[in-house]
């Protein structure tokens, strides 16, 4: 069974990935970050708790990631196999990742880890825009990769693009920085456990995926 994590830094394309990956492997996917914006969205208590986090780009508390990430995984959809983009962030979540699927007698499987520099995904992130529609969110680049019939309108549903709040410069900056200083050592951390598969985020999404796809065969 395939219990698969993404790692990369914001921008790498790990969402995206994730995605094809799940499709490929028939298995469910989940964005935390995607999670928590349509709890925000919804003004649910949970909302209300953790929209002041996500707008500034920091972490959400532990306690409430792993309760809702526990649900997602508890559901029948993620029992056939899944993939986590955003989860876990740092090493305490890895750990308590771990034990949530010991509890289940499951484990990890792989961890995909796709490499860029900060300075590319500094530049892909500030020019980022984002489908509103929370089933889609597809991301375009108004330079890099701009939507194509209308630049304020997704090309895959017609939703509106919007500029994500935690998209700009200085919680940007933020991001990388809590990346850098927290989720980066996972990298390491995975390797030891020799569950890594990496790859260049730094080709085209075709090429990533094709990239993943060999290390999956390797
Ligand atoms: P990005 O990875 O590009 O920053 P995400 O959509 O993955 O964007 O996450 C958006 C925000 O949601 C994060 O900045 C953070 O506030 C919150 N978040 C998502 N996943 C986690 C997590 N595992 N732990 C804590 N906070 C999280
Ligand atoms: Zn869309």
């Amino acid at each position: 069974m395939r219990n698969i994590v993404m790692l990369g830094v914001q921008g790498s394309g790990k969402g995206t990935q994730a995605e094809m990956l799940a499709e490929k492997f028939s298995v469910s996917t989940v964005s935390t970050g995607r999670l928590f914006r349509s709890r925000i969205e919804e003004g649910t208590e949970l909302g209300r708790e953790i929209a002041p986090y996500v707008e500034r780009g920091d972490l959400v508390p532990k306690d409430i990631v792993c309760r809702v990430v526990a649900d997602w995984m508890d559901a029948p959809s993620a029992r056939k196999g899944f993939i986590l983009d955003g989860f876990p962030r740092n090493v305490a979540q890895a750990e308590a990742l771990t034990e949530m699927l010991a509890e289940n007698g499951r484990t990890l499987s792989d961890v995909v880890y796709i490499r860029l520099s900060d300075e590319e995904a500094m530049r892909r992130l500030s020019g980022r825009r984002v489908c509103a529609n929370r089933d889609c969110e597809t991301k375009f680049h108004v330079d890099l990769h701009p939507s194509k019939r209308d630049p304020n309108r997704c090309d895959r549903c017609g939703s509106e693009l919007v500029h994500r709040s935690d998209d700009r410069s200085e919680a940007i900056s933020r991001r990388l920085a809590i990346y850098g200083s927290e989720t980066k050592p996972l990298v390491e951390y995975y390797r030891e456990r020799g569950l890594l598969r990496e790859v260049d985020g730094e080709q085209s999404i075709a090429e990533v995926f094709k990239s993943i796809m060999e290390k999956f065969r390797e």
